[in-house]
């Protein structure tokens, strides 16, 4: 038997059914993710935007890259003939909601978009969450925004088929770090059971996500697996390494392929902290962060000018590697 246990917990019920009464009486939504989506925000809004769509009413989701382009690695998830590029999104839309997104500037050109919209709903699970909303579905404890995402469609009465699963189920494997993070817990596996009993393939959706790459990949991660450094000065041990373009120009490489770099590099046994920067076709530099606890990884690239979890974050720097590492080495 499934245990009846829901994410969501901390949502107060009053802003459930003002969401439900929102999401009922619109006949069109706009849907919008943080830039450089990952699974759990891509699939949240999908899985909301398939769900919706289904019940009849327009539905329009985007992320606010003017480069706009779905990750390789994300493409096999339902529901993207819902995308439009963020210059097709209505500009002030009359219910606009936001999948993943803790503070305004990660929707990036359709923060103006979401500024203009009548009402604002803000899904996410982020500890940070700014409720920058005109209401805001925001669960610290939820193992991922596609967590809230189901008690949503759970509420409003929309069934959850295999497709809208299978996008859920990113969210939640991806989040939860294959149900190895402290966020698997008994309510993590409840709902992955429900998912999984519509049938979607957690095989198929494992390849996609973690096990292939082209070749160049490998070389790639050599490249980086050769310069890395263990640096013990900072007390809890740092890891770091960094890719640039030109690496991933000598395989034709995409930057989306690289998501999986620091992953490898933060099971150093010696480090608390592990960095991967990885250089994007613009020249700048996009900063990932894990921590395995001993140091809030968010604070530090809330420091920088990025956010993320206590265990994982990011930031974006426009300065060489050198003086990066050297500004980051200081907050720790
Ligand atoms: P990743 O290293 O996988 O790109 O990012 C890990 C987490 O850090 C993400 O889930 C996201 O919450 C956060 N994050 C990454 N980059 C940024 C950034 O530039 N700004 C903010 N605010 N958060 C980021
Ligand atoms: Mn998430």
């Amino acid at each position: 038997m499934t245990p009846d246990v829901r994410g969501g917990g901390s949502v107060p019920g009053r802003d459930w059914d003002r969401a439900v009464g929102l999401v009922s009486s619109a006949d069109e939504v706009a849907l919008a993710c943080h830039i450089s989506p990952d699974a759990d925000a891509l699939g949240s809004m999908l899985a909301l935007g398939m769900a919706l769509r289904a019940r009849g009413k327009r539905v329009t989701a985007s992320f606010g890259e003017r480069r706009f382009r779905v990750p390789r690695l994300l493409r096999f998830l339902p529901g993207q003939e819902l995308l439009v590029e963020p210059g097709a999104y209505p500009p002030s839309p009359e219910l606009m909601m936001t999948f993943d997104v803790p503070i305004a500037d990660r929707l990036g050109v359709l923060a103006a978009n979401a500024g203009k919209a009548r009402e604002l709903v803000v899904v996410d699970h982020h500890a940070s969450n700014t409720g920058f909303g005109t209401l805001n579905l925001v669960d610290p404890g939820a193992a991922a925004t596609a967590v809230l995402v189901e008690e949503l469609l759970d509420r409003l009465g929309l069934p959850v088929d295999r497709d809208v699963a299978t996008c859920l189920y990113a969210g939640l494997v991806t989040d939860t770090g294959s149900f190895r993070h402290s966020s698997t817990t008994p309510e993590a596996h409840a709902m992955a059971a429900r998912l999984l009993a519509t049938g979607l393939d957690p095989e198929e959706m494992a390849r996609e996500l973690w096990d292939r790459s082209p070749f160049g990949y490998l070389r790639v991660l050599g490249a980086a697996l050769d310069r890395v450094e263990l640096d013990r000065s900072t007390g809890q041990g740092l890891v770091w390494t960094f890719v640039t373009r030109a690496d991933r120009a000598a395989y034709g490489l995409p930057y989306d392929e690289l998501e999986g770099i620091i992953d490898v590099v933060r099971r150093t046994d010696e480090a608390d902290v592990a960095v991967v920067l990885k250089e994007d076709d613009d020249g700048a530099w996009q900063v990932s962060t894990r921590s395995k606890g001993g140091v809030d990884v968010s604070r530090v690239c809330a420091a920088l000018g990025g956010g993320g979890h206590a265990k994982a974050a990011g930031f974006t720097s426009h300065l060489p590697v050198e003086q990066t590492m050297a500004s980051f080495r200081a907050l720790l």
